[in-house]
């Protein structure tokens, strides 16, 4: 038999492997505080577990923790983490401090499908999905040599996650158990080029968990380029699941929106995202384009970039400026490239 990663595990399924092996119930709570709350990587040395025990389960299954690979230390104190899967492919993690905040940005797939052209994640294209248990060992790798907190946690590293929604849903469901790591759910934001039939599926969860949407242009022809998903699901569509989930919810959404020199920075461009903000009742974040070479997209400039600001609070909109940060470490938005295995 094949060994089962614990960190897959949904709380339930743990429980019905102990039944499995005659085990009291109690054990998994004791299990679970070892794994989550207090971060031991190895069966061997969760103290109040018999040895008997121990041997079982290591019969059955294994603790999937992953080795970082690389860490880097940006200038403004963002950290970038590079670590190993098992077959060998490399993703990457960010903890990003800003205020009394530390948040991590995590990756859910290794690459990524959707080929925005101004992002890096999706130029090598997409290999596969992670597993619940490899979202969940990228927390506890960062957790354990972190000395501060994390306090939030954004779905909005390498790849999508309503594309690989089965498995972030159960990663964000064993994050957010009280038994397993007790994140509160509105400490976890999914990220999402817009999958209309996923953000349905979301909405209909009911979970406190934050909609984030990467909308980076608001009409159609210059969405279907920057955003090529637009042309299989587009504004109209898109804007309609957003709607449904504010009604539905009575959540508020965040609209992303990278700003791009020359390309989605226009007062026109401006008009058209006021408009479906709007109706959204929706805060924006703008991202001031980071620089990704080979790519071909520029950043604006910082007095463009406070003008395009000032344009959207100044109708109304509730506007903020994402800071780039970890740009000398190669760990902003879009930045992130983790490696394929040669
Ligand atoms: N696939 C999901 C999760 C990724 S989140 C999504 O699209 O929402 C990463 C965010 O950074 C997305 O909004 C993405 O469009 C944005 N991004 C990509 N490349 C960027 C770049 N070079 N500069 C700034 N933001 C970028």
């Amino acid at each position: 038999m094949e060994k089962i990663n614990i960190y897959d595990l949904m709380l339930d399924d743990l429980r019905k492997i102990l039944i499995s092996l005659k085990e009291m119930p109690y054990r998994r709570d004791q299990l679970l505080s070892w794994l989550y709350k207090k971060n031991v990587v190895d069966f061997k040395g969760m103290k109040n577990i018999p040895k008997e025990l121990t041997e079982k389960l290591e019969k059955r299954l294994f603790i999937g923790s992953l080795k970082i690979a690389e860490h880097v230390k940006s200038v403004d104190g963002t950290e970038k983490f590079l670590l190993k899967l098992s077959d060998g492919n490399f993703i990457e993690t960010v903890l990003i401090p800003s205020g009394t905040r530390n948040t991590l940005c995590l990756s859910t797939q290794v690459g990524c499908k959707f080929s925005c052209p101004f992002c890096a994640s999706g130029k090598k294209g997409f290999l596969r999905n992670l597993t619940p248990g490899e979202i969940i060992a990228e927390v506890m790798a960062v957790k354990k040599i972190s000395k501060d907190a994390i306090t939030n946690y954004v779905f909005m590293g390498m790849g999508e996650p309503l594309d690989n929604w089965e498995n972030v849903l159960k990663a964000i469901l064993i994050m957010n158990d009280p038994k397993a790591m007790a994140i509160g759910a509105r400490r976890i934001t999914v990220s999402t080029c817009g999958i209309i039939p996923e953000i349905y599926d979301f909405t209909k969860l009911d979970l406190q968990v934050n909609l984030s949407i990467s909308l980076h242009a608001a009409d159609n022809s210059l969405r279907d380029k920057l955003v090529p998903l637009n042309k299989r699901y587009p504004l109209e569509k898109l804007i309609k699941a957003c709607e449904n989930y504010i009604n539905r919810t009575r959540r508020l959404i965040t609209l992303e929106y990278v700003l791009i020199k020359g390309k989605n920075d226009s007062i026109k461009n401006i008009e058209d995202l006021v408009e479906i903000a709007r109706r959204l009742r929706a805060k924006v974040n703008v991202i001031p384009y980071s620089d990704v070479s080979v790519l071909g997209f520029s950043a604006p400039s910082r007095e463009d970039t406070k003008e395009f600001l000032k344009n959207l609070t100044n109708r109304g909109i509730n506007a903020t400026l994402r800071e780039s940060k970890g740009v000398d470490i190669s760990a902003a938005c879009g930045q992130l490239a983790g490696k394929i295995k040669k």
